[in-house]
Parts: structure tokens; sequence; C-alpha cells
């Protein structure tokens, strides 16, 4: 027990988190391209945040949570998704009183308790984005258009964009009597999930993974849309068009969640396994109202982080790997360490990345390190460096030297010899 972690967490390790740092950077940088603004919300949340805003109905809620009775007797429950904690942080903090659109984006942490397998963790990560307060098919496309060029600037242009859409209450209700009406005489042959989803929310009886094929012939959402959710979905296809963001309609898309409405999207790759769906997002035109908020429209989606990585594994997209140190520091005998050690301080003060010796290496076997380090330079102090008060920089991958002072004036110059510090 000691010495594992829990089943379906992984640690992240240095030689791995320069990919995190670089994924992150980039969605950084497009979310500031599109206007959203980063919110963080706290890791977990009162139960009934999540039983409200992620829906009773749902894989999530009926038995993924992680929930427990905290000391002073509320239930707790670390967050299984992003949406429903910006939700309460946008109605808690009156930001819908402020001008609209209201555009976040997150990186966080998520919680929930699944068959760990290949693309399923128990804690994973998700980037997200979510829009408030606009109902024009124009901030959908946006949202859509935001992930997808997302995926691309990432060099990937071919993963599978699908679209739909779940309509509103109102039609859905015409279209659930219609799906109840279909599925009746197929009721014994369902699994034990869907038995109870026919009668909760039948629409989620499309998203079984078990069933998925046997329901084939099902109608269709789209089939049933009221004009205006048929006119928003029209639009949303024409801009996406205009965009040049290719899509295909996919009915089944139901999304697992009770609160979408309108636009349900998916992106999917074909090269990661089974757990292909990288990205899933959608309308939520309820939500906020159903959290306890004024009735403001809302969409957003959730990006797997993991799963893109093995993405960018699937394609090959190389990162850029984190730049090597700049300057490796060798004190050659105990006498010389004070010097050494005041220089290589000075040198990090720089912003120069220097390392040195801490396990009482020989001169010979600190070099072999400096190489183990990536260094780019070295500077070896001995004794004849402390008397003359000039030592050698070297270059370690074609081995020419420059002499230096060592004293403020001399290091100083080992910037311009290094050609500046790695990250400028
Ligand atoms: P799935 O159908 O794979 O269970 P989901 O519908 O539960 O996905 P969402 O709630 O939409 O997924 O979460 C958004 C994204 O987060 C997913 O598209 C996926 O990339 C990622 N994701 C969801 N659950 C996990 C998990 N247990 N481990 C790793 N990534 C996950
Ligand atoms: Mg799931």
């Amino acid at each position: 027990m000691l010495t594992k972690a829990p089943r379906g967490t992984k640690d992240i390790l240095p030689r791995d988190v320069y990919r995190w740092r670089f994924v992150e950077e980039k969605f950084i940088e497009i979310c500031r391209d599109f206007n959203y603004k980063e919110i963080r919300t706290p890791t977990f949340e009162h139960t009934e945040l999540f039983e409200r805003g992620v829906g009773e109905t749902t894989d999530i809620v009926e038995k993924e949570m992680y929930t427990f009775i905290d000391k002073g007797g509320r239930s707790i429950t670390l967050k299984p998704e992003g949406t429903a904690p910006v939700v309460r942080a946008f109605i808690e903090n009156n930001i819908y009183a402020e001008q609209q659109p209201s555009k976040f984006y997150y990186i966080i942490p998520a919680f929930r308790y699944e068959r760990p397998q290949s693309g399923r963790l128990r804690e994973f990560h998700q980037f997200g984005i979510e829009s408030f307060g606009s109902s024009d098919p124009a901030i959908d496309a946006e949202v859509i258009s935001l992930a997808v060029n997302f995926f691309s600037r990432l060099g990937i242009n071919d993963l599978k964009l699908h679209i739909n859409s779940v309509g509103c209450p109102e039609c859905r209700r015409t279209y659930n009597a219609a799906l109840k009406e279909y599925l009746k005489p197929k009721l014994q042959e369902l699994c034990t999930d869907c038995r109870s989803r026919y009668e909760r929310n039948p629409m989620r009886v499309l998203d079984c993974k078990v069933d998925s094929d046997r329901l084939k012939n099902a109608p269709i959402m789209l089939d049933y849309l009221c004009d205006d959710c048929k006119a928003h979905f029209n639009k949303l296809k024409e801009y996406l068009d205009i965009l040049g963001i290719g899509y295909e309609i996919d009915p089944r898309i139901v999304r697992g969640l009770d609160y979408y409405t309108k636009t349900a999207f998916e992106i999917i790759s074909e090269n990661i396994g089974s757990q292909g769906t990288v990205c899933g997002g959608g309308r939520y035109d309820g939500l906020v109202k159903e959290c306890g908020g004024p009735d403001v429209p809302g969409i957003g989606f959730g990006l797997g982080i993991e799963r893109l990585l093995s993405v960018l594994d699937a394609y090959g997209i190389k990162i850029p790997e984190p730049k090597p140190l700049d300057v490796y520091v060798a004190p050659v005998g105990d006498e010389v360490k004070k010097t050494a050690l005041k220089i290589l301080y000075f040198l990090r003060n720089l912003g120069i990345a220097a390392e040195t010796d801490y396990m009482g290496r020989s001169l010979k076997a600190q070099m072999k390190y400096a190489g183990k380090l990536n260094a780019r330079y070295a500077i070896v102090i001995g004794d004849d460096e402390i008397k003359s008060g000039k030592a050698v920089i070297k270059n370690m991958s074609d081995g020419t030297t420059t002499e230096i002072n060592i004293d403020n004036e001399g290091l100083i110059k080992v910037k311009e010899i290094i050609g500046g510090r790695y990250n400028e």
C-alpha cells in the first residue's frame, strides 16, 4: 500500500512533465486568442451541486463520484467535471450581472470512480471552456472552432468532429414519447441501466455502451426538433461551413449529461483505442437556472488531457524537449568549494540554469555527470583558478574554451558567451 499509488491514478514524472506543460501553454495561448479568461474553482464542492448540475441519471452521479462526509458532517464530492463548479461560481459571484457573454477556461484534475483502463483513469485531467449568456449559434461555432483549432495548432487535422442537436425540453418531450414507444417492446432485451433510464431519461438509452448495436433503428432527435432548435442547428452548420470546419452529423451523440440542450458535439480519434472521445461538449441552456441562478444560456466543452497526449503519441507528434542545462560548475577539491558555490549562485541569479556536484564526485566523474545533464558549458574551479582569478568556460559540444575572470564582471560576461539563457 505504502509504495503503490491508488488504482487509477498516475504520477507525472519530471521526464514527462514537459509534454503536459507544452499542451497547457498551447491551450492557454488559444484561449487568449479567443478571449476566454481563466477561472479556478475548488477541488471539491457540495455533493448537491453535481447531483443537480450533472444530473441524477448520468453515469457520473449514478456511480462515479468520489463522495465523502467531512468532519463537519457535510457531503462533499471531488469534482468529476468542470462545468457545474464554474456555473456555481458564475452565480455565486454575480458574474451574470456583468457584460455578457462571460467566457471562461480552466485546466483541472477530475475524479471519477471508474474501472481503470487505457484512456480511463480515476484521477484524470481536463481542459475546458464555458461561455455563458449568449444563445447565438455563432458562439456554438466559436466553442467548437476553438477545440478544432487547438488540435490543428498541435498538428492534428484529421480528427472526426461529430455534431448533433439534442433539442430543448419542449421538442424532447415529443421525441421521448416516440422513443419510448419504440423501446417498449425491446425493454426486456435492454441492460438494467437502460431499463431504469427508459423511465427517467429515455434519450440516455442511446448513449448505452452495452446496447448500442441493438438500437440502430431508433427514432432520432433531429427528426423531432422544434422550429427554434432546427433553425439553431442549421445556423451552426452554416457557421461551421463558413469557418471551413468539416463535421459529421451523428444522431447517436446524446452526451452523458442531463442538462445538454441543442448543440452536442464530440471530437473523436480513431487511433487511441476504444476510449476515442478526446473532447465532448455542447449547449446547456437550462443549467444555470437549474443550479439556482437566473435563466442564462451556456455552452462549453471538456477535453481529456491524457487522451490528448495519447493522440499526439499516436500521430508521432514531437513535443519540443526541455532545454538543457546552461552551465555546469565543477569544483576540484574541498577548499575551492566555497568559491564554486558563490559562482554557481551568482550565475543562477543571472537567470543561467546552472548545476554543480553534491555527491563528492571526482573531476572525471563530474564531467561525465555534466554530460548526462546535457550541460551546454562547464567551468572547472580548482586551486589555480582561485589563485589567478581566471577560469576557462568550455563549450561541451565542440570543446572550444574561453577564458573568463571569476569576479562579478567576468561572470556577467558568461551570459554573452553562452548566447543568452536558454529560455530567452
Ligand atoms: P466517456 O464516454 O469516455 O466515458 P464522458 O462522456 O464521460 O466520456 P465527459 O464527461 O464529456 O466524458 O468528459 C470530457 C472528456 O474527458 C472526455 O471526452 C475524455 O477525453 C475525458 N475523460 C472522461 N472520463 C475520463 C476518465 N475516466 N479518464 C480519462 N479521461 C476521461
Ligand atoms: Mg464517462
